[in-house]
């Protein structure tokens, strides 16, 4: 039986693209069922916990936190100034991006290129979906500034962006603009799910989770209704045909969507659906099912992260979703396991995944088959493979990542998560934009020479547009976008303060009492935070504030309303501060931070002998534009004493942002330059000359013309 054949959608005549009375119809029931539902502190959060039984803690409301300056507060403002309209002139510009054009085709309002087709890649609808994620948060925490950017760029308003998308979608839920477009020309000309590979899922899920957003930041339904009506066609696909939809179900991000969307609805079938979401995953054909899409073998037997990284991680925060809903503990057991490989064994320095270019899986065939091995791309590697000049480590890997990282943390409440998370935030993905907001990366080397010039098929220089596959540049926008509500979380009686960063707080704790403070800090730059309270409960109130796992042991100090807190708090952890607050309290920590240098195990074969630079929850580079006239990047070994041995920070500016650079010993080797074509020579003693190395923070590498980078680097200890 062929896909057509499986495929029953309603004939094409019975399928208009306007809001039919049953479309209606659900519209007013949805939105019933939201307006009844009882309102509570942070249920308008961007992933609402309150009522998922295995969450230890809230995140949240998604407009309770401002940020009023510091590192990540300016990248803020380079989101709404300059990301969000920018991505806007790539994504209308049919010369570019095709998505706003191909929404307009589905929806009969446009011509795009005029020969009547679809543009771009297929996951185009999904990439432009997290746009407008990116557009609606930053217009509830900065309408004014958001709203003269776009006006700046001619940009459409949200709602009327909505109304194309709705108009877009069929009647019967399904949204997936390349397939649509061709169905108005003709029945004939595109069925659904002809292949894995038009993330016809992903899109939906990317609908759904937009959708959640607008909901909480607007309180309208407008796209709730097309959110709901995709979950709806998935959950008649899982029951009806769910071989089919398993085959389908590729980069998941349809599991989070689905998830969210049973949060704010309660509607018990889509916690259902995210349930079978994960079971039919077994019902992939082994001819078809492999490690590339983590369907291989059942998500149960998992026990290491692989394949498509962007993938893996998206299914992995997908399971992470389900468990605080369902608390099944079978689904837990395989996702501690894979947490545990990831972080041990496949995780960058930089907090970054998806070591490969490509690469093969031999798992699960007889070693002597070679022809059953089957190949995996832009995917996790074996163990301890971490190449640094080839590193693939998309964009979007990484965030994922961090999605998948977050919702641990939200089930467990170990602070090792929020580490991860924060290091994952700075160096992994931070990169992926430059600091103008309008370049980006789509892989994300730890060293780049020019010497090098394989071809990898991706541009390891930052891209203004990435016409082939947009995702990531709409992905690090939403994400920035969103970064301000990850400093804080709330538990009964309870203040979680996870990350910092200069800022002001205005919420309620699950019982509805508000707590309202300021974060005064420059931090990463320095450790130094104090959050001034301004309102809290007339009772206890605990604060859990992290302790970086970074921090040397004994180093940290906290003091409230100037007293020193007896118990010295433990790095790696969350320390309690259970108290009466008042207005005018102060909470004061001392997180000091110095670089230093770090290793990796000596089974990372590609930095062996080499060290890196870290201060704080940053990590540094050394870019060929810091170095002396003359000098080649790959002649340069840091020499030190100690781990902190005559490392010190300066103040630097690149490409007009203020950062902290550090400043380290060094030593330049004179050495013949590598000019013949041979791939070995004589080894010859090479006298070495001291140097004055000057690392940049990762996070702003590639800001100054194509330069080459490292990472790592040969260490010669004294
Ligand atoms: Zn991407």
């Amino acid at each position: 039986m062929s896909f057509s054949q499986l495929t029953d959608v309603p004939s094409l005549p019975a399928m208009r693209w306007h809001v039919s009375l049953v479309a209606a119809a659900a519209a007013v029931a949805i939105a019933a069922v939201v307006a009844t539902a009882p309102a509570v502190a942070g249920d308008r959060a961007i992933i609402d916990t309150t009522r998922s039984p295995q969450a230890t803690m809230q995140m949240v409301d998604l407009d309770d936190v401002r940020w009023t300056g510091g590192l990540l507060g300016e990248r803020f403002t380079a989101c709404h100034d300059s990301m969000i309209p920018y991505l806007w002139t790539v994504l209308r510009d049919p010369k570019e991006s095709h998505a706003w054009d191909n929404f307009l085709m589905a929806a009969g309002r446009g011509e795009g290129r005029g020969d009547g087709r679809p543009h771009g890649p297929p996951f185009n609808d999904g990439d432009f979906l997290k746009w407008l994620e990116a557009l609606i948060q930053a217009q509830a925490v900065a309408p004014a500034e958001t709203a003269a950017a776009m006006a700046a760029v001619q940009g459409p308003g949200v709602d009327e962006i909505i109304a194309v998308i709705a108009a877009a979608q069929r009647d019967d839920g399904y949204l997936h603009t390349p397939t649509i477009v061709r169905q108005r020309r003709s029945a004939a000309d595109a069925k659904e799910f002809a292949d894995r590979e038009h993330f016809e899922t992903y899109n939906m899920g990317h609908l759904m989770t937009t959708a959640c957003v607008h909901h909480r930041a607007t309180g309208k339904t407008s796209l709730l209704d097309c959110g709901r009506k995709a979950a709806d066609y998935l959950d008649r696909l899982a029951r009806e045909r769910p071989e089919e939809l398993a085959r389908n179900a590729i980069c998941p991000s349809h599991s989070m969507g689905v998830v969210e969307l049973y949060r704010l609805t309660r509607e018990p079938r889509y916690r259902e659906l995210a349930r079978r979401l994960i079971e039919i995953r077994s019902l992939v054909p082994a001819d078809i099912g492999g490690d590339q899409n983590q369907d291989r073998i059942p998500f149960r037997e998992s026990r290491e992260a692989v394949g498509h990284a962007v993938r893996a991680n998206y299914l992995y925060a997908g399971v992470a979703d389900l468990y605080a809903e369902d608390g099944d503990r079978s689904l837990l057991e395989p996702l501690l396991a894979i947490d545990r490989n990831v972080e041990t064994r496949k995780r960058y320095v930089t907090g970054m995944t998806g070591a490969l270019y490509d690469g093969a899986s031999p798992d699960g065939v007889p070693a002597k088959l070679h022809p059953a091995i089957k190949t995996v791309h832009q995917a996790y590697g074996r163990d301890y493979q971490l190449p640094n000049l080839t590193a693939y480590n998309e964009t979007c890997a990484t965030i994922g990542y961090g999605m998948w990282l977050w919702r641990m943390l939200l089930v467990s409440g170990e602070a090792r998560y929020a580490d991860l998370f924060e290091e994952t935030l700075y160096n992994g993905i931070l990169p992926g934009v430059s600091l103008d907001g309008r370049s980006y990366f789509y892989v994300n080397p730890l060293r780049k020479l020019h010497d090098f010039t394989v071809p990898l098929r991706w541009s390891r220089t930052r891209m203004a547009t990435i016409p082939s596959s947009f995702c990531c540049p709409p992905n690090v926008a939403r994400t920035i976008a969103e970064a301000h509500n990850y400093l804080y979380a709330v538990s009964p009686d309870t203040l979680w303060v996870h990350l910092y960063g200069s800022s002001t707080l205005d919420t309620r704790l699950p019982a509805g009492d508000r707590v309202r403070l300021r974060q005064e800090t420059d931090y990463p730059w320095s450790g130094r935070v104090t959050l001034v309270i301004d309102e809290a409960p007339e009772g206890e109130l605990a604060v859990k504030v992290r302790i970086p796992g970074w921090v040397r042991p004994g180093a940290a100090a906290i003091r409230v309303t100037g007293e020193p807190v007896a118990e010295p708090p433990t790095p790696g952890s969350y320390a309690t501060l259970r108290r009466h607050y008042r207005a005018g309290d102060r909470i004061e920590l001392s997180l000091p931070h110095a670089p230093v240098l770090v290793e990796a195990s000596p089974l990372v074969e590609e930095t062996f002998g080499q060290v890196a630079v870290r201060s704080g929850p940053l990590i540094y580079c050394l870019e060929s534009s810091d170095l002396p006239a003359g000098v080649r990047l790959s002649d340069v070994i840091l020499s030190a004493a100690t781990n902190d041995g005559g490392l010190t920070t300066k103040a630097a500016t690149i490409a007009g942002t203020a950062v902290q650079a550090v400043v380290a010993p060094g030593l330049v080797r004179q050495r013949p330059a590598w000019t013949s074509d041979a791939l070995y020579r004589a080894a010859e003693p090479a006298r070495a000359q001291p140097a004055q190395l000057t690392f940049i923070p990762y996070f702003a590498w590639g800001n100054r013309g194509d330069s080459e980078m490292t990472v790592w680097l040969p260490a010669a200890w004294r």
